[in-house]
């Protein structure tokens, strides 16, 4: 006997579970149902990412890989970025400035055996991170016990599906953003390096090439973060 999903179960859906969504290529509408990952728009072909999906039933649940399917490196990508547009709502700069960061991010991850779902979300979402940071000081000092340091953060994460260690994961990687010391992973120090390659811009105030060198080599964690910021700054 199979076992439905309750949450998959269209019995017990809300009204509102199933909407209508313009196609961005010809604006028709596009029928959703609120766990379809993607639809083809059947008046111009165009095949798009659902802007509202909610997987967050697929957190815990035990059928999760049979109803909704595992979610791979790209698609979940395609997720994260759209969810970081919308939050942003067309702030250009922090939009382009988080498509740069995933770029070297994925650069470092062609070297490094980094946990990919792990190092895109946390280089695409680490801006909107610290601005929640920003926004509320007493909240980053509050103990690792605290579940809602990054509300925004665990909110894009849960719509997509993402199991509660990469949540956790991934928000510490942000809080600990300004504190390199308590960067202790491979997936935090890759996010790091690429979020200072990305960010760049910066000048070392010395033309000591040895000096330089040093300066880069403690500035940055992983072999190929110090290896393209020598390309880059030497
Ligand atoms: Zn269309």
């Amino acid at each position: 006997m199979i076992i439905k999903c309750p949450g998959q179960d269209t019995r017990f859906w809300k009204p509102n579970d199933v909407y209508t969504v313009e196609c961005p290529k010809c604006g028709k509408p596009v029928e959703f149902f609120k766990d379809d990952i993607r639809r083809r728009c059947k008046e111009c072909g165009h095949m798009f990412i659902n802007p509202k999906l909610n997987l967050g039933c697929s957190r815990w649940c035990q059928y999760a890989d049979q109803c909704v399917g595992v979610i791979g490196k790209e698609e979940f990508k395609e997720i994260i970025t759209l969810a970081m547009k919308e939050h942003y709502s067309g702030d250009k700069e922090r939009i382009d400035n988080a498509l740069k960061v995933l770029s070297v991010v994925e650069d470092i991850l062609e070297h490094e055996e980094g946990n990919p779902k792990v190092v895109i979300a946390a280089g695409l979402l680490y801006d909107i991170g610290l601005q929640e940071i920003g926004k509320k000081p007493e909240r980053a000092k509050k103990s690792d016990q605290e579940k809602d340091t990054l509300p925004a953060v665990q909110d894009i994460l849960e719509r997509s599906g993402s199991k509660p260690e990469i949540v956790e994961e991934v928000c510490h990687i942000i809080e600990n953003y300004h504190h390199p010391e308590n960067i202790n992973t491979l997936n935090g120090k890759i996010v790091h390096d690429a979020v200072k390659l990305a960010n760049g811009g910066f000048t070392y105030g010395t033309e000591d090439k040895e000096n330089l060198k040093k300066i880069i080599n403690e500035g940055f964690f992983t072999a190929t973060g110090k290896r393209t910021a020598e390309e880059i700054y030497l």
